[in-house]
């Protein structure tokens, strides 16, 4: 088989490295890993297998689809919840891949107490995000008959932002529910949340963006390792004279001689439009490449001048050398959003 024109290597020990890390930062509480969306972009079954082989024994998808992925991937034993919870006509399927739901409006809590057969669940609470849970005092006058509630969750809004005042405000709303489901473990923190200290780790932590080697704050966290590592082969390298101009809409006219390096990346790969006309770039043998004119649907072009290049070598979207968070910001978007939106055509490989 040819070499993949674009690729997306998934350093599984850094991934190991870093459930490890998030394991000594988070205060003796358990690290229950996110793999939703097929594990931020690496992959969620090799990512799950791996993360069980390092000893996680819970994890969390959003979908229905991602549950099934995750049980598959990890066998029976594991429990693999689903933050959608039981929508309507989910529960059979639910019930059959004995997949946990995380129940988060009180028409799925009636659902899962008629239909769910007294097995697990957990019950998702809102203290202050407005967008799944249960309202505080809908949780609090809950009947508790026909309910076996393992996790009492909530979710953070700013923990990426340490000083919000909200953060302090949803702990304390957390907090004030320690009444209901008592014998139930407890769960607030993202990965922004595990790096706002102890307070916040209760039973379980939820780590995923930090999992996966990026700072959950929109800067690289040193402490963390790259996992993944997007790369593109170049197909062409040319010389733009002074007064051409770059790509559709001729929107880059070169001041000078330059020459180009041609990438087998483009929007249909995961890298945007957002990364055109410079503002976004490429490492190249070892230099920062910014990108000249817009970015098409397979290709990019950068500016190559400053370094040595030939058709065949591989440029670096993100990675080790070009971060992720960096690249990211660079395109006005976060981390998250570029990991998740590589798409399917790039090639995975797993290491
Ligand atoms: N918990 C819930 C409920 C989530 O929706 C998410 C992701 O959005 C996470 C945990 C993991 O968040 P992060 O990737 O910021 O660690």
């Amino acid at each position: 088989m040819t070499a993949p024109a674009a690729l997306l290597t998934v350093d599984l020990d850094a991934l190991a490295a870093n459930f490890h890390t998030l394991r000594a930062l988070a205060s003796g509480a358990e690290v229950a890993p996110v793999i939703k969306a097929d594990g931020y972009g690496v992959g969620a079954g090799p990512a799950a297998r791996r993360l069980k082989a390092e000893g996680a024994v819970r994890f969390f998808t959003a979908r229905l689809t991602g549950g099934l992925v995750g049980r598959e991937a990890l066998g029976p034993g594991p429990t693999v919840y689903v933050l959608d919870g039981c929508r309507q006509g989910d529960v059979d399927a639910l019930i059959q891949s004995d997949l946990t739901p995380v129940l988060s409006s009180l028409e799925q809590v009636e659902r899962w107490r008629a239909e769910g057969r007294g097995r697990s669940c957990v019950l998702h609470v809102d203290t202050g995000m407005s967008r799944l849970g249960l309202r505080p005092e809908q949780a609090q006058t809950l009947d508790p008959a026909g309910l076996n509630v393992e996790l009492v969750m909530s979710h953070l809004a700013c923990a990426d932002e340490p000083d919000h005042p909200a953060n302090a405000r949803q702990l304390d709303a957390f907090r004030a529910l320690r009444q209901i489901f008592p014998d139930a473990r407890r769960s607030l923190a993202n990965s922004a949340g595990i790096l706002l200290g102890q307070p916040y780790a209760f039973d379980a932590v939820r780590p995923g963006i930090a999992l996966y080697g990026a700072g959950p704050c929109g800067h690289p966290e040193p402490r963390l390792k790259p996992v993944a590592t997007f790369s593109a082969e170049v197909l062409q390298v040319r010389h733009v004279k002074a007064g051409e101009t770059v790509g559709y809409g001729a929107t880059f006219t070169a001041e000078r001689d330059l020459t180009a390096a041609v990438l087998a990346v483009g929007y249909a790969d995961g890298f945007s439009r957002a990364h055109g006309n410079g503002r976004g770039a490429v490492w190249l043998n070892g230099v920062l490449c910014p990108v000249l004119g817009r970015v098409s649907m397979d290709l990019t072009v950068v500016d190559a001048s400053d370094c040595d290049v030939k058709p065949g070598d591989m440029g670096e979207v993100f990675g080790p050398n070009r971060r992720v968070e960096d690249a990211a910001q660079a395109a006005g978007t976060l981390a998250y959003e570029l990991l998740t939106s590589v798409s399917p055509r790039v090639r995975r490989r797993w290491i």
